[in-house]
């Protein structure tokens, strides 16, 4: 075991999955205890310090749903929940329970990996405080100066707009579901204020002029939210 080997709490009550991904992780360096329901979930991460959980939702003797919330009281540790497959409500769940991510079963272990590291770095990212002008190339957002640029050219955006785009673009590929951002742009948190959410989006896309259908910087995740991507350079344009 390497000093500085991330830890993670692996908690599945399928013995089989959750032998292969602990084998996988430890082949990949990082240090795991797994377990097998929701109760030993918690002992063990009262016992130990974790880096990060990869928690099944539907488990034995405390669901993942009440072993996320549990968590989530005391620690912002990052979670990566696990789903079956096409229960869409599930993954929903399970961001509005503050998961972080969520990995749709049947999964391989090379997916999982990749998605456990790109957790970790981003939370390295969440930690360093935050920019305040995000500088993305023809997109430019001085939080600051509450002033937003399209190539070169000044977008007129509302509150709820500008807020809306600096906080998906704070935090580029993080998938925000539309309860979040009903509370993190509109300051509150009743239900059935999501559609809202996608009328705010539609009005800013059309003043970024960004095309939904090939978006280059607000993605839809169906059913679930949105996010914004940095589009990548692609070395073979001119
Ligand atoms: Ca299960």
């Amino acid at each position: 075991m390497a000093a500085e080997a991330k830890r993670i709490l692996m908690v599945e009550d399928e013995k089989a999955i959750r032998d292969a991904v602990a084998a996988y992780l430890e082949r990949d360096g990082f240090w795991v205890r797994s377990v097998g329901d929701g109760q030993s979930a918690l002992e063990e991460f009262e016992r130990h310090s974790f880096d990060m959980v990869i928690l099944d939702l539907m488990l034995p003797k405390l669901s993942g749903e009440r072993v996320c919330r549990a968590i989530r009281d005391t620690s912002d540790v990052p979670i990566i929940m696990l789903t079956a497959k096409g229960e869409v409500e599930d993954r929903i769940v399970g961001l509005e329970l503050g998961a972080d991510d969520y990995l749709v079963k049947p999964f391989s272990p090379r997916e999982l990996i990749a998605r456990v590291r790109a957790l970790l770095r981003r939370v390295h990212y969440e930690q360093e405080p935050p920019m305040e002008v995000l500088d993305f190339g023809d997109l430019v957002v001085d939080i600051t100066g509450h002033k937003v640029t399209v190539d070169g050219k000044v977008v007129d955006l509302t509150a709820s707009e500008f807020k809306l785009l600096t906080t998906l673009a704070r935090y580029p590929g993080r998938v925000y579901t539309r309860m979040e951002l009903v509370e993190k742009v509109l300051g509150y948190d009743f239900e059935g204020y999501e559609r809202t959410i996608d009328s705010h989006v539609k009005n800013l896309r059309a003043k970024l002029g960004d095309d939904p259908r090939n978006p280059k910087w607000l993605y839809t995740v169906h059913g679930v939210g949105y996010r914004f991507e940095v589009p990548r350079k692609d070395p073979a344009a001119s």
